[in-house]
């Protein structure tokens, strides 16, 4: 578990501040982020590859908070976006446009217009039909798009099949011919610069070999490539790092970038550009929620509580393990439950036949490790307000996003129209 959530004298805290605290000024559910547990895995990618040139772009989708993309830009660090939203907040936040890396397989033209008035370091081309608008786009606004091909290198990360982005059959990258075609085309066409290269093959992986086995084929392409004649300047390796949940054993960031830093010794003139998102912010907070009732169906014992699948979705949507602490550890005997949410669906648990010590109305959980795609994937689903969500730093926290209320529920709703 991350040190910066420890019990002091049975009490579970934030750094140096008790949840139960947080929760009596902010209510429940409320996210809880630790700044250091935030800020150390910036620091520690920073530093496991400050040998090389590199470059960090936190991926965004992961957990958008401005409080938290201002923690990466005042690293000097950058950002890894998938929507004109995201662009928006991390140049919101002060990141660099200039270190922003566009993903992702449906970019609209307007969100390439964005992208290309602000400058972005490069756009992730999945497509040729992706590349011809994008060439259109900058055309027609006299600028000149700096483009990598996404390579699907065809791996198998061995995760959830739900978050596996490289395997041949997915809708991700560009197989090997067809990006050697597109750089060809890329190379010809004046309104895009062929930059890089680049690859993303999934999520919560707990091995370097699929990463390796990826890093080599994009080394061949780029070989290929200078080969062609064209050069390129960035080696984007994406995210994927794993992080342990509950009995994963996620590699060693130093066995990662010296696996990398290896590989590409002999290609020099690359930068290489690291697109951690989980690994930053999953450990980094927490789900902070109150019991609201103990209910026995037959032989099921259940915990509701008032945090739901709209607040945390991993559970239901990949079957995710999150482990659920009490705030305040009792020594109650332990009994084996599910913990779920008022939502009416059932893949509405937040955690299922867990031993926790016996909770009463009242007690507070915390549901750990959802820092990641937690907050970042919450909805309104069964008009359920989202949660706030509380930066810790040391001794004291800040509301870093308000609790949405009934009139954020209807904004943009006109029962008369
Ligand atoms: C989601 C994503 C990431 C971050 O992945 P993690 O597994 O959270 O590290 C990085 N790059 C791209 C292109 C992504 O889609």
């Amino acid at each position: 578990m991350n040190p910066h959530f420890a019990y002091k004298d049975n009490i579970l805290m934030a750094e140096g501040v008790s949840l139960a605290d947080i929760a009596a000024q902010v209510g429940t559910p409320a996210y809880v982020y630790s700044k250091a547990a935030f800020t150390a895995p910036l620091d520690a990618f920073a530093d496991a590859f400050k040998d090389v040139p590199h470059l960090v772009c936190f991926a965004v989708k992961t957990s958008a908070n401005l409080s938290l993309l201002r923690l990466v830009a005042e690293k000097g660090q950058g950002a890894d976006i998938v929507s004109g939203g995201e662009l928006y907040k991390s140049l919101k936040a002060g990141i660099a446009a200039d270190k922003v890396v566009f993903s992702g397989v449906g970019k609209t033209g307007r969100e390439m217009r964005e992208a290309l008035e602000a400058g972005i370091m490069m756009f992730n081309v999945e497509s040729a039909e992706e590349l011809a608008l994008l060439s259109r786009v900058a055309g027609e606004m006299k600028k000149i798009a700096p483009v990598a091909m996404r390579l699907n290198p065809a791996v198998d990360p061995h995760t959830h099949p739900y978050v596996a982005t490289g395997l041949k059959e997915s809708k991700f990258g560009l197989d090997r011919e067809t990006a050697l075609g597109l750089y060809a085309q890329a190379a010809r066409d004046p309104n895009v610069s062929v930059v890089g290269l680049s690859c993303h093959i999934g999520s919560q992986l707990t091995s370097i070999a699929p990463f390796l086995e990826a890093a080599a084929k994009l080394k061949g392409v780029a070989q290929e490539l200078a080969g062609m004649g064209i050069q390129l300047k960035y080696f984007d390796m994406g995210g994927g790092l794993g992080v342990n949940y509950n009995d994963e054993t996620p590699p060693a960031l130093a066995e990662y970038a010296a696996g990398l830093k290896g590989l590409l010794r002999d290609v020099p003139g690359l930068t290489l550009v690291l697109e951690p998102g989980r690994y930053v912010s999953g450990p980094s907070g927490l789900l902070l929620t109150q019991v609201l009732y103990n209910k026995i169906n037959g032989e099921k014992r259940f915990v509701v509580i008032d945090g739901a699948m709209n607040d945390l979705i991993r559970p239901g949507l990949y079957g995710s393990y999150h482990r659920v602490l009490p705030v305040c550890r009792t020594g109650a005997p332990e009994v084996t439950v599910d913990v779920v949410g008022p939502i009416c669906e059932s893949t509405d648990f937040l955690a299922k036949g867990r031993a926790l010590p016996q909770v009463a109305g009242g007690d507070l959980l915390a549901v750990m490790d959802a820092g990641a795609y937690g907050f970042s994937m919450s909805s309104n689903y069964n008009a359920r307000p989202r949660a706030a969500e509380a930066l810790v730093d040391g001794d004291s926290f800040t509301v870093v996003k308000a609790r949405e209320t009934y009139a954020d529920l209807v904004r943009g709703e006109d029962p008369s129209a």
